[in-house]
């Protein structure tokens, strides 16, 4: 897998290229990272990469050419390394498509992408209908720059990658993931047994496996339909809530 960050501040993605899991495995080569700076495609002595709007109005746009330019160079980059000529050009964008886990677990079987990041007040339009394929939001607020949401969907693609958690199993007992029918998560505890008064709860020290697996279903399925209810709904219309379950949820209405 290989992304091809276009930003103008590649030293932000030290958390990702530099530390834990994600680094370890960019060293074995399970995925790599190649920035590509606006600036470096300016022809003046300021590098300007960005201008006044159109119609006036505060803060700046980006211009087009220096990013057209940059996604031109990744392509090549991508073409001399064997990869396929079609790749998704996503612009990180607060109007773009919600990204969540089913998309991060769409995108871990692909080869990457060309990953644009947003300054100032956003980026010519021109730009947007002529290259980007993919418009991709974290959430709605907005952030000041479109690294640290560029940094977040990586960073969750990447742990879904063999080999880059120790425990092959652990992402797919995620939160979301369809390993848990994009259900939350169930509570984790570990030593002491008691800790500050508070014991673990008894079943959990039973090694009936059976009724671990239980208890863990029943507190993912309480725990998400007290703050998620629409991810119940989601996981019922998807038709992976058997009789067991919806007793369960039943008995937690009555
Ligand atoms: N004027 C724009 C926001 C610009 S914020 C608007 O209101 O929609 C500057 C850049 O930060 C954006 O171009 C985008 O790349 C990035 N950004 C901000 N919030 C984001 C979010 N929630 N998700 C993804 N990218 C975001």
């Amino acid at each position: 897998m290989r992304f091809d960050v276009v930003t103008l501040f590649p030293e932000m993605f030290a958390p990702l290229t530099d530390n834990g899991v994600n680094a370890r495995a960019r060293n074995k080569g399970i995925w790599d990272l190649q920035f590509w700076n606006p600036r470096d495609y300016t022809h003046d002595v300021h590098r300007t990469v960005d201008d006044r709007p159109y119609g006036g109005g505060p803060g700046m746009v980006m211009l087009a050419e220096p990013l057209d330019k940059a996604v031109d160079d990744a392509l090549l980059a991508r073409k001399a390394q064997g990869a396929k000529a079609e790749v998704p050009v996503v612009l990180m964008s607060p109007t773009g498509r919600r990204f969540n886990q089913n998309i991060a677990q769409e995108w871990a079987e692909s080869d990457g992408a060309i990953i644009i990041c947003g300054r100032y007040e956003g980026i010519d339009q021109r730009f947007i209908d002529a290259r980007v394929t993919h418009e991709m939001s974290i959430g709605d607020f907005v952030l000041s720059g479109g690294e640290i949401a560029a940094l977040a969907m990586m960073d969750s693609v990447i742990r879904l990658l063999p080999g880059v958690l120790n425990d092959n199993q652990s992402a797919v007992c995620d939160s979301f993931h369809s390993g848990l029918d994009g259900l939350l998560d169930s509570p984790h505890y570990t030593r002491p047994e008691i800790y500050k008064d508070q014991p673990i709860p008894d079943v959990l020290k039973s090694g009936n496996h059976k009724n671990i697996e239980r208890w863990r279903r029943e507190q993912s399925l309480r725990i998400t339909a007290e703050r998620r209810p629409d991810l119940i709904h989601k996981a019922r219309k998807k038709g992976l809530l058997d009789k067991k379950d919806e007793a369960f949820l039943l008995s937690l209405k009555t």
